[in-house]
């Protein structure tokens, strides 16, 4: 199904995991993508595999906590490939674990710029973009932590509200621009993210965390973004959007 041809991606984060997946779903389903990311040489593997598999990629640098940053990478889109339609906002980090009032103020500061601030710049670029071509759609990583609390993960709870958030409000602002802004709110997804190194005892306690027994994968999250950005969710706008083996359920 190429229902995406045609149309130009800007995903961020997508050297990996998550995003990655995204990039890759969206080119087999014929956009031409942008993979964003801070580590350019896994982004460019990202695109070396993309066109090995017949899909148009191109890579661009990008710190998402720097509004400057994002309005460049935003602007090579649609320098390299003619215009925006569809962004997808996912470069995150889990930040420290440690309960609020062991939290620095660095460490604070670090996780709201790169898990919220960015969500704002990217936006506001991808908007001003998409309003020259007559709209596109928008999707924001959240997380299952965009509504439920976690232990010792303050600043990236507050964040990951805060991306559920103004997904409504930017939703509202566009419903009649024809541009379409929601949030994904997955539950625990295997990817770098969550830590290498993990101890078994930890990994199957998040597992349990899941009525379906298991973490999940990012061509699974992956899965309901495309969904969200394609024309079958033209009534959809302003929701969030659960992929998390029914962890919310409980
Ligand atoms: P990941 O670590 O596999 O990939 C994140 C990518 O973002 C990396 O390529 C990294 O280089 C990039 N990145 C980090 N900081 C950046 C910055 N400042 N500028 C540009 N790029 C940057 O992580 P993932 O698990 O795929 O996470 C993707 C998104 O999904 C994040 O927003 C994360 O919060 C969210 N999420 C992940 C999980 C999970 O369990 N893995 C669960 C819920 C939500």
């Amino acid at each position: 199904n190429k229902d995406f041809a045609g149309k130009v991606a800007f995903v961020t984060g997508a050297a990996s995991g998550i995003g990655e997946a995204v990039a890759r779903q969206l080119a087999e389903r014929g956009a031409k993508v942008v993979v964003a990311d801070l580590k350019m040489d896994a982004a460019e593997k990202v695109v070396a595999a993309i066109k090995a598999s017949g899909g148009e990629a191109a890579a661009v640098s990008v710190d998402v906590g720097q509004a400057d940053q994002v309005d460049s990478a935003v602007q090579f889109a649609v320098d390299t490939f003619g215009r925006l339609d569809v962004a997808v906002n996912n470069a995150g980090i889990g930040g420290k674990a440690a309960a609020l009032g062991d939290y620095s103020l660095d460490d604070w500061h670090k996780v709201i710029d790169v898990n919220l601030h960015s969500v704002f710049y990217s936006m506001k670029a991808e908007i001003a973009a998409m309003l020259k071509t007559g709209g596109g759609s928008i999707v924001n990583m959240a997380s299952i932590l965009g509504t439920n609390g976690f232990a010792s993960a303050p600043a990236y709870v507050a964040a990951k509200h805060g991306v559920v958030g103004m997904t409504k409000a930017a939703a509202i602002d566009y419903a009649q621009k024809n541009i379409r802004v929601t949030a994904v709110g997955p539950g625990f997804i295997e990817t770098p993210l969550l830590g290498a190194n993990m101890s078994e005892e930890a990994m199957s306690g998040l597992k349990s965390l899941h009525p379906i027994g298991r973490l999940g994968k990012p061509d699974e999250v992956a899965a309901m973004t495309l969904f969200l950005l394609s024309d079958a969710a033209s009534n959809i706008t302003g929701s969030y959007h659960l992929v998390d083996g029914g962890y919310a359920a409980q």
